[in-house]
């Protein structure tokens, strides 16, 4: 990556399977809509193939170029990928996300979870009103470290292994150490970093938190603590709102971020960001969704809201305010659009689909635009 911040900044937009076609096209338009309202940096996008469908059609689910262009982009866009039934020769699914993961050691899924007004409201305590945490994921070990090494012996049974080294958990807790650091800032809350663990069953797990512990003595500001993954669960259910930073392995993270956008009504307003050293992936939390593919019923919001951590990841990395301006643009329009509750999703019971949501967050720019310049 050079050092002099660029003017132009190249996407590599995957949109993949099912849903993640549909609201990576809506995205595009509304980061195309929200680049016209400013004089900011320019981002050039190009989309590049990959995806389950892709392989079923002779093509490979993660092509050499679309990988090479995903290595070179300045961040990478992602819709969904995944179709049922498309299956290797030998079973397993096409994930191409996972491999990315890998390929450009996205160590840290970042996964925040914040309701505003026009979501639905889940939990019936009005505290929940104020739920805003974010799950730290570890993305490149843990139970995940079994995928494509797991084995089924002659005796009848069957081992896939959790793996957790130090210097991977060192980095990703120094990682969610960092974020609530930002967090602080702007929230001007005490900040917390949790470490969500099964340290009293299993030998890797009590590492995770001792490494954990290790990592939190040179983050003297902020506080830290432990919680079992099983309580945890429990916590989100019974006191969301006193969450803040939540740091855990790779198959824990998988469970409790879905656990997570549930609380504020469902996949469909749960971005985020898989984001390494040096490189950056932007996607909405959910899947490909076949239920719902192709039939303009998808919430674009989480996606919209991914668009906005991939401009904020941009800004800060590339020192560009423009950009970090233009994600408070996207956010706040989206929010206008939601709490007003003229447009509701299909996935809220409401009639508007992935267009209609598209076009009236698209059409509310300008106005969130003034907004921000008489804050
Ligand atoms: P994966 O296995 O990768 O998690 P999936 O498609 O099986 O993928 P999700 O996409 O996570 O599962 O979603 C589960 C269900 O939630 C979907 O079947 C769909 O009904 C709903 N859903 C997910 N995303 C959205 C969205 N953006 N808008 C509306 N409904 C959604």
């Amino acid at each position: 990556m050079s050092e002099v911040s660029p003017s132009v900044f190249e996407i590599a937009v995957l949109p993949g399977d099912g849903i993640g076609v549909e609201v990576t096209q809506s995205c595009v338009a509304l980061l195309d809509a929200a680049q016209k309202q400013d004089r900011g940096p320019v981002l050039k996008l190009t989309t590049y193939d990959a995806g389950a469908q892709h392989y079923a059609k002779g093509g490979e689910a993660l092509p050499a170029r679309t990988l090479d262009a995903a290595r070179n982009a300045h961040a990478v866009l992602f819709g969904a990928m995944g179709w049922p039934d498309v299956r290797y020769p030998d079973g397993t699914e096409p994930i191409p996300q996972l491999d990315l993961r890998m390929e450009l050691d996205l160590y840290a899924g970042v996964r925040p979870i914040r309701w505003f007004a026009g979501l639905p409201q889940v939990l019936s305590n009005e505290k929940a009103r104020a739920i805003d945490f974010v799950l730290v994921r570890e993305q490149t070990e843990g139970l995940f470290y079994a995928r494509g090494r797991g084995e089924v012996t002659d005796a009848g049974e069957a081992f896939d292994t959790m793996k957790i080294s130090r210097p991977g958990t060192e980095r990703v807790s120094r990682f969610a150490f960092e974020l609530a650091q930002v967090r602080q800032k702007r929230r001007g809350k005490e900040a917390r970093v949790t470490c969500v663990d099964k340290a009293n069953v299993f030998t890797s797990m009590a590492f995770f938190r001792e490494v954990f512990d290790s990592v939190a003595k040179q983050y003297s500001g902020v506080r830290s603590d432990h919680a079992y993954v099983d309580a945890m669960a429990l916590t989100m259910v019974n006191k969301p709102w006193t969450l803040d930073v939540l740091v855990t392995e790779n198959m824990f993270g998988d469970i409790l971020s879905d656990l997570a956008a549930g609380l504020i009504g469902g996949m469909g307003m749960a971005p985020s960001a898989d984001v390494g050293d040096e490189h950056g992936l932007f996607q909405p939390a959910h899947g490909t969704a076949p239920d719902i593919a192709g039939l303009d019923k998808a919430n674009p919001g989480a996606m919209f809201l991914s668009g906005a951590m991939m401009l904020d990841w941009l800004a800060d990395r590339h020192d560009q305010p423009d950009l970090a301006r233009r994600a408070r643009m996207i956010e706040t329009a989206l929010e206008m659009v939601l709490a007003r509750g003229a447009i509701r999703p299909m996935e809220y019971g409401g009639t508007a689909g992935t267009k209609a949501m598209t076009e009236a967050v698209i059409a509310a720019l300008p106005e969130a635009a003034r907004q921000l310049i008489e804050v």
